[in-house]
């Protein structure tokens, strides 16, 4: 696909691309003054069918998100909805794709001032089979510790916040790893740049907690229900100590463009034998059939895109 040439997303329009500006005084651009969201749309090779996956959820998160940053967001999740259909369609994708709506405080003046916003709503489409090329990475904590709820809060995605993201995960890429990890200031694991974390141990498959810093993840709430339901294995959420994850039967994270990928070396610790574990692996395949449309028992999950 010429992204040039795709359609966009703009304030209630469709136009190519190249034909949308941000203007230079834009807040958003100045200041990181915006809030976006990520989802996936799954293509059914057999259904010939493309499946936006829990699509609601991530409207829902994205309000919320206006709401800490007040944007006054002027469409329903329904409406959302509807234009992610429409700029499928439009773009006639026929695989798998990442969305990514925008809301930016589009204001010009020159000030960080969030009062009285011009609200402007964008959303774009990336193809997207999978992102990460490895099913095995490495990752190493971050001197960067991650950005807490009286600062900057990490349960909105907001634009600008991810600097912390950025400034850790070039570091990571700097000692050679391939992702990085982040600590609450007071020394709790909380998540990775762009995803969340877990570990199985003792037969429990643990997260951290809300309270710890992180983003709520509809790709992590989405696997504690699979793996307390499908597999048995209870889920507990509480605070995690880096040394805890060294002796960790499996690590893995999970998020809409990782979706489930394992770590097999933390802080260049070798995670049990250093490959996939057996939970990942079941897991994987469970997450494919679910967001692919494929499972019945789920399928409240997936919007179908194309109307047959
Ligand atoms: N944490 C952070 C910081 C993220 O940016 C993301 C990606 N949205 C996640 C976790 C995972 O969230 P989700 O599963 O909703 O994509």
């Amino acid at each position: 696909m010429d992204n040039n040439e795709s359609y966009v997303f703009d304030n209630g329009e469709f136009k190519l691309e190249h034909e949308v500006k941000v203007g230079v005084r834009s807040k958003a651009l100045n200041y990181g003054l915006g809030v976006f969201e990520g989802f996936r749309a799954y293509w059914n090779e057999d259904e010939q069918q493309l499946y936006g996956f829990r699509l609601k959820d991530h409207f829902k998160r994205l309000k919320e998100c206006t709401k800490i940053t007040n944007l006054n967001f002027p469409y329903s999740v329904d409406q959302m909805i509807d234009f992610t259909k429409q700029l499928l369609v439009k773009n006639n994708l026929k695989q798998t794709t990442y969305v990514r709506p925008l809301v930016l405080n589009d204001s010009n003046d020159i000030t960080p001032n969030l009062k009285d916003p011009v609200v402007r709503v964008i959303m774009y489409v990336q193809p997207m089979k999978k992102r990460v090329m490895k099913d095995e990475l490495t990752a190493g904590f971050s001197s960067w510790e991650r950005l807490n709820d009286n600062m900057l809060p990490p349960h909105s995605k907001t634009t600008g916040a991810y600097m912390n993201s950025a400034l850790a995960f070039l570091e990571a890429g700097n000692h050679g790893y391939d992702e990085a990890l982040f600590l609450t200031n007071n020394g709790h694991v909380s998540e990775g740049t762009r995803e969340n974390i877990f570990m199985l141990k003792h037969g429990k498959l643990v997260t951290p907690p809300t309270s710890d810093n992180i983003l709520e993840g509809i790709t992590r709430e989405t696997v504690m229900q699979l793996v307390s339901n499908e597999f048995e294995i209870p889920v507990e959420e509480r605070s995690i100590s880096r040394t805890e994850l060294y002796g960790a039967d499996e690590v893995f994270v999970s998020g809409t463009a990782m979706e489930v990928t394992s770590l097999v070396e933390v802080d260049n610790r070798v995670i049990a034998d250093g490959h996939e574990g057996k939970l990942v692996k079941s897991l994987k395949e469970l997450f494919f059939s679910v967001t692919t449309g494929k499972n019945s028992k789920y399928k409240d999950y997936c919007t179908p895109v194309y109307n047959k």
